[in-house]
């Protein structure tokens, strides 16, 4: 073999085996593929890794918000104050909270939501941390119609997106609840279908799903009733955050929960 060609072929292997021992080792690299692929899956398929201390002992939970569309900081509050009242975490969960540039479009795709957060999203599973995912966009999802507008959606197993501007528009005046009640009941009726409510991963213990509307509570004051995260619940001021109801928590005590 020519001398030199030899020698050109050791020199960029040497320069390979540089570059990747000096950012991340190779198991660094596998496992961060594979952490990344375990945030591909269906909604409900970490409920058990959500609840349960078994594969995690904390969560990492990424919040990241178009310009313009922050939570509320009590929102914040009461999501870590509920999910600490149902999930088996000892190391607890971590808040990261970060904007995004907003994009100004007036509707959002599925696909669109999902490719913002593969460009944004830091928080995958690392160690005994799982990391979790909302995505706070400045419009309104694409699959609205002239009666019932999402507020939120959750679309994988750790992943969510609250629309934003519709948000603001049902919230804040008369006739309507506080902005910081509405993102706060729907982002838990959302983390709700994360933690596998309802038969989505936490397995009934009784039957209580609604006929109509699957993977939803049949009780109209439970929080997994399907009209909490549309519009239709909120066109009149009602009181607190509707709570789970014993059906639904039961299943999460099932499920690893507490
Ligand atoms: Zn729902
Ligand atoms: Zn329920």
């Amino acid at each position: 073999m020519n001398r030199n060609l030899l020698s050109t072929h050791f020199f960029l292997f040497i320069f390979v085996a540089f570059v990747f021992t000096s950012c991340f080792t190779d198991r660094e690299v596998d496992e961060r593929i594979e952490s990344i692929k375990a945030a591909k899956r269906g909604i409900g398929a970490s409920s058990n890794e959500i609840l349960s201390a078994n594969k995690f002992s904390s969560i990492d939970l990424e919040i990241q918000y178009m310009e313009g569309f922050p939570p509320n900081q009590t929102s914040i509050g009461t999501i870590v104050n509920w999910m600490e009242s149902l999930v088996n975490k000892p190391v607890g969960i971590n808040i990261i909270i970060k904007s995004i540039p907003a994009m100004g479009q007036e509707n959002y795709t599925l696909d669109e939501i999902r490719e913002i957060e593969d460009n944004n999203r830091s928080s995958y599973n690392t160690g005994s941390a799982l990391g979790m995912y909302i995505l706070i966009v400045d419009g309104y999802f694409d699959q609205d119609t002239d009666t019932e507008f999402s507020l939120g959606i959750s679309h994988r197993n750790t992943s969510l997106a609250l629309m934003g501007q519709r948000i603001l528009e049902n919230s804040g005046r008369v006739g309507k609840p506080s902005k910081e009640k509405l993102e706060s009941t729907v982002l838990l009726h959302e983390l709700g279908h994360l933690m596998g409510l309802v038969n989505l991963g936490s397995n009934m213990q009784v039957e209580h799903e609604d006929e109509e509307h699957e993977h939803h509570c049949n009780n109209k004051d439970c929080l997994m009733y399907w009209a909490v995260e549309t519009n239709i619940l909120h066109n009149t001021v009602n009181n607190g955050i509707p709570n789970l109801d014993q059906n639904c928590h039961n299943d999460l005590i099932a499920n690893g929960g507490k």
